[in-house]
């Protein structure tokens, strides 16, 4: 094997050795496999090529403190791809099977689990897709559940640093009966155009407002917000957007630490009240908002005057990558330890 510089690890592919597979024919699911080749073959008329029949998943595995390998919250990824699938009408993952193929996975890559000190960690994605040959609109009946792991990088390079993102109404992610709340391929292909425009403009990603009235706060690009103020942590309630699992972490965090957690529809003038503002998913756990710009209405809400994080944010942040680390007790019960 190659030796990989921890240090240097971004958030990109990475091939590592084995990926699991497991596939669903005659109504049912067969064992799981492991794999070594990075490819999969598929037929040109599956449909997860034509109508999107797609989910995904992304979780992560961390080395702790006391060497071992820890897996954060992955019976609730789990949950979630079965609602997804339900989403795209492809036939849910075993809860029991998810779990079985992530072990095998991880410790099959083990020695591409990153070292505690490098504050890298295993990134896994798992995906779920329709591959019976099928070019009438309905869904097909077979599908393919693969996952592959890849180590990355820590998500900020230069210490926890803010980052701003844009208001700009003329794109939508997702319809409010629509597909939001699913990890699917096909909300990411609707946010590309607006996502890349946001890059082009030097903001990290878009700020998205609910579709239908353009009032209330969604999504920063692929990632749940949460603002702070009054000792509350407060985060958006709507019919479009992703459940995160870091949020839903971090809600719990917030009131471990004390704070008020409110789920409610948020308008976006209130973002004027906010004392801190964040984005949060697993990749970065919390990305602090430095502003918010409305390119629309030509303003500006600023969160960082010097581009440090709030305090609350800090915490927040701190807590919950201890867990993960296994620096601190995990009263929750939120980590398998993969042994
Ligand atoms: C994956 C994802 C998130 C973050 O979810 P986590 O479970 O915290 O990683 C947020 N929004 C969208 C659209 C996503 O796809």
């Amino acid at each position: 094997m190659k030796k990989i510089n921890w240090a240097d690890l971004s958030f990109g592919y990475c091939k590592t050795d084995y990926n699991v597979r497991c596939t669903y024919k005659n109504g049912t699911w067969g064992e799981i496999e492991l794999h070594t080749d990075e490819n999969i073959n598929i037929h040109m008329a599956a449909t997860c090529l034509h109508y999107g029949q797609e989910a995904f998943e992304g979780l992560k595995a961390f080395r702790g403190k006391d060497g071992k390998i820890r897996a954060f919250r992955m019976d609730e990824n789990a949950k979630r791809l079965q609602s997804s699938c339900r989403g795209v009408m492809m036939p849910e993952f075993p809860l029991d099977k998810f779990t079985e193929a992530m072990v095998m996975l991880i410790k099959k890559n083990e020695h591409f689990v990153p070292p505690y000190e490098s504050g890298a960690s295993l990134y896994i994605r798992p995906l779920l897709i329709g591959t019976g040959a099928q070019v009438g609109v309905k869904p097909t009946n077979e599908y393919l559940f693969v996952a592959f792991a890849m180590p990355v990088g820590s998500y900020f390079k230069n210490g926890f640093q803010t980052s701003p993102f844009v208001i700009m109404r003329e794109y939508d992610r997702a319809a409010p009966l629509g597909t939001g709340t699913y990890k699917i391929g096909g909300n990411y292909a609707a946010s590309l155009v607006a996502g890349e425009r946001a890059h082009d403009m030097g903001y990290s990603a878009v700020f998205y407002l609910d579709a239908k009235e353009k009032k209330y706060i969604d999504e920063c690009g692929a990632a749940n917000f949460f603002g702070i103020k009054n000792n509350t942590y407060i985060t958006p309630k709507s019919s479009s957007i992703l459940p995160s699992i870091t949020n839903k972490s971090l809600m719990v965090l917030a009131e471990d630490l004390g704070l008020k957690v409110e789920q409610r529809p948020i308008p976006v003038e209130e973002l004027a009240t906010f004392e801190e503002a964040g984005a949060c998913g697993t990749a970065a756990v919390i990305s602090p908002v430095q502003r918010i710009d409305d390119y629309d209405l030509k303003k500006s809400y600023i969160f960082s005057e010097d581009g440090k994080p709030g305090k609350i944010s800090e915490k927040l942040y701190h807590k919950l990558r201890a867990i993960q680390y296994g620096e601190e007790p995990d009263v929750h019960n939120w980590t398998t330890i993969i042994e």
